[in-house]
């Protein structure tokens, strides 16, 4: 049997970008019953990203494929390019009992909420606009330009927080992952 007994749960962490999701995902998957949701983009990878393990990078064509058979729960472009969620590996991860992880900016996880895709829905804020400046700033991969857009953006998608089951203010890191970790259920870090 390769099914578990209980059924697996979708988290998904939300957010504007540059709020710390893919900073809060990397603690959470230090736990092996948290399994990471691999979305597809038509996005050039970064470096030192690897396909399959932070992205399937795709070709518009290959995604707009993906599209027409039916592969995605949802998909949306974002920031210029296209990002989706695929069906098969959540139904899977959900069957073997895990906690399958969806990081996803704000427009898809609440078009995952209007799909009624079951699971816990926690929008991670920053603690202010400027530190949010200071953050995205700081981490470098953004253009000027891109960096603007992204701000102006994150304050409508602020206003969307009402819409989340959680909303977790990640100004310290453990102390926000400590949040998540209560309300998933996830047992306390063992010390090895
Ligand atoms: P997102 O995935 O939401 O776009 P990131 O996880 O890339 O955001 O975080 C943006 C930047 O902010 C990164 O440089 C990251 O190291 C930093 N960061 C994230 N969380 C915190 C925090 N609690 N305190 C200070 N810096 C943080
Ligand atoms: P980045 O290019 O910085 O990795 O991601 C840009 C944005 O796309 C982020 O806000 C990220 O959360 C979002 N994103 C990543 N994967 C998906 C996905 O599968 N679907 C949607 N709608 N957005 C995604």
């Amino acid at each position: 049997m390769t099914t578990s007994d209980h059924q697996g749960s979708v988290l998904l962490i939300s957010g504007p970008s540059g709020c710390g999701k893919s900073t809060i995902c990397k603690q959470l998957l230090e736990y092996d019953q948290v399994v990471f949701s691999v979305s597809a983009t038509t996005r050039a990878p970064r470096p030192g990203e690897v396909d399959g393990t932070h992205y399937h990078f795709l070709s518009v064509d290959q995604f707009k494929a993906r599209i027409e058979a039916g592969e995605f729960v949802e998909h949306a472009e974002v920031h210029g390019n296209m990002y989706g969620t695929l069906r098969a590996p959540m139904r899977e991860a959900i069957s073997a009992g895990k906690t399958y992880l969806v990081e996803i900016d704000v427009q898809g996880a609440l078009q995952l909420k209007a799909l009624e895709v079951d699971g816990i829905y926690v929008f991670v804020a920053p603690p202010s606009f400027e530190v949010l400046r200071q953050r995205l700033s700081g981490r470098g991969t953004e253009t000027p330009e891109v960096l603007e857009r992204r701000l102006k953006k994150a304050e409508d998608e602020y206003r969307e927080r009402v819409k989340y089951d959680h909303i977790v203010v990640n100004d310290d890191l453990d102390r926000a992952v400590t949040e998540i970790r209560k309300i998933v259920g996830l047992p306390m870090p063992t010390t090895a």
